[in-house]
């Protein structure tokens, strides 16, 4: 079984790289943003109270965070082990997370502010089957429809210039410390996340021996 943790600001590719390494040896995918989103999509109670936060591109409180994670991880599914993306996000959740929890190894993604902005404002989202698109790297075949369902595809109400400048202030004010403080008990390895997607993959496998 193996436990790992992907950290990188948004934008960094962390949700393409965790779906390869998953689907390769068989791991669950856990993205934090994503159970939010699904609560804000089904109209939860929960999603009702993140949703202004999520749409501000501001961080959802602590205990929210711990309770959605913990049930997550709590189903025990992932027998062959999980990549956990976009959590911890600052010192208390990392904390809560290393009394739970023993990982195997942090990833973290690295990439310049200029070439997040360049990315996350050309990205695109079918808001009915949950296909990524890039108007950059990665252009659905007919502009503004869903290769695989045809929906009409949509930007994330966060990636807007003011919503992405208040997640990559966080992101340097509060993720950062919790680099530190996993690098003080677990193994943190570095990967230049600007080459093509192929290629991060690579170094990834790499640099965790697998
Ligand atoms: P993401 O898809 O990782 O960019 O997450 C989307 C949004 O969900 C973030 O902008 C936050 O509002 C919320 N969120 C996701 N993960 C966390 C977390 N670990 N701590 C606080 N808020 C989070």
């Amino acid at each position: 079984m193996r436990k790992y943790v992907i950290m990188g600001v948004q934008g960094s590719g962390k949700g393409t790289q965790s779906k390869l390494l998953c689907s390769a040896y068989s791991m669950v995918h856990i993205s934090v943003g994503d159970l939010f989103r699904w609560h804000v999509q089904n109209h939860t109670k929960l999603g009702a109270q993140v949703k202004r936060t999520m749409n501000a591109g501001e961080l959802v409180g602590d205990d929210q965070v711990e309770a959605v994670v913990r049930q997550r991880l709590d189903q025990h599914d992932w027998n062959y082990g999980f990549v956990i993306d976009g959590f911890p996000r600052n010192a208390r959740q990392a904390e809560f997370f290393m009394e739970s929890y023993d990982i195997d190894a942090v990833i973290h993604l690295e990439i310049p502010d200029d070439e997040v902005r360049r990315r996350v404002l050309s990205r695109r989202l079918c808001p009915n089957c949950g296909m990524d698109y890039n108007l950059i790297a990665d252009r659905p075949s007919e502009a503004g429809k869903c290769d695989i369902c045809g929906h009409e595809l949509v930007t994330r109400p966060d990636d807007t210039p003011e919503a992405l400048d208040a997640r990559l202030h966080d992101y340097h004010e509060q993720t950062r410390p919790v680099l530190e403080l996993f690098a003080r008990k677990e193994p943190v390895v570095k990967v230049d996340a600007q080459p093509d997607a192929d290629s991060v993959q690579a170094s990834i496998r790499k640099a965790l021996g697998l």
